[in-house]
């Protein structure tokens, strides 16, 4: 039987300072793995030599993520046409396109469209923080959830005949790593509680909320997959704090070449860590 999987993210660049791994080593297994990307990126920060040769920042950051997903020898990527919100308080959330302003039924309508279509057994998206508190990665932690539900509703109306995949998981970011560095901060005398750019990010949060690990797939054999893929993303590697703390947090990810899963749906029976997601 075919096995497949689709990830559902929010921006160009998730997929590869996320789970990229992970969506790597089960491409190279010979696993059909499709990938939603909500928005083109357009609230990102780039530095004006980037954009030589692009009309805009969304084209530039939609040709790295084709790149990217080149080089995670993952399937042409499926582009939702929303726009990116900011992170809380930020001029791009009134934008009428902007994802956080969209009907949330229409973006899990969507979504569900596509899991029927592709008919994955396995769904991942970002855990219900959004890893680290981006608006736009909460909501499409909740329309991919909703989406997972919707797609073999017979009572959903939709293009293609309803599925039901087999699990749904979200992709959580090791707390203790987040821990260490909140202790880390404070002994360098900075608050992080206002980590980022834009102070907007509170790592002691992110340091308190704790999903459960139902699967963990080391990638060890595939990171050089990831780390090309992430290069890719030039546009994102900049100075900026918030960028550099996305990076951060993909080098932490990256550090043991582990991504941990927490298993939504169905709930699991076991206390026990699997190794593989179709398991
Ligand atoms: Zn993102």
């Amino acid at each position: 039987m075919k096995r497949t999987i689709l990830s559902v993210l929010a921006h160009p660049d998730d997929e590869s300072f996320g789970m990229g791994g992970t969506l790597a080593k089960y491409a190279a297994s010979g696993v059909d793995v499709h990938l939603i990307c909500a928005t083109r990126g357009e609230a990102g920060e780039v530095d004006p030599e980037y954009l030589e040769g692009y009309s805009s920042i969304a084209n530039l950051r939609v040709h790295e993520l084709n790149c990217a997903v080149k080089e995670l020898g993952i399937e042409p990527v499926r582009m939702l046409k929303y726009r990116d919100s900011g992170m809380t308080g930020s001029a791009d959330n009134q934008h009428p396109q902007a994802l956080i302003n969209a009907s949330l039924d229409q973006v899990a309508g969507e979504i569900a469209d596509t899991i029927r279509e592709i008919k994955p057994q396995v769904v991942l998206t970002f855990d219900p923080i959004g890893g680290y508190r981006h608006p736009d990665h909460i909501f499409i932690h909740e329309a991919a959830t909703k989406a997972f539900k919707l797609a073999g509703d017979p009572e959903h109306p939709g293009n293609y005949p309803p599925f039901q995949p087999e699990r749904l998981f979200y992709h959580t970011i090791p707390r203790y790593f987040i821990q260490f560095n909140v202790r880390l901060l404070k002994r360098l005398g900075k608050d992080p509680t206002k980590y980022g750019k834009n102070h907007d990010i509170d790592l002691t949060q992110m340091a308190v909320d704790e999903f459960p690990v139902h699967a963990r797939i080391n990638y060890a054999e595939y990171k050089d997959r990831k780390v090309a893929a992430a290069a890719c993303h030039v546009s994102q590697g900049g100075h900026g704090l918030t960028r550099g703390f996305v990076r951060w947090l993909s080098w932490l990810l990256g550090a043991r070449s582990v991504d941990q899963f927490m298993q939504a749906i169905p709930e699991p029976n076991s206390m026990s860590i699997k190794e593989d997601l179709f398991l």
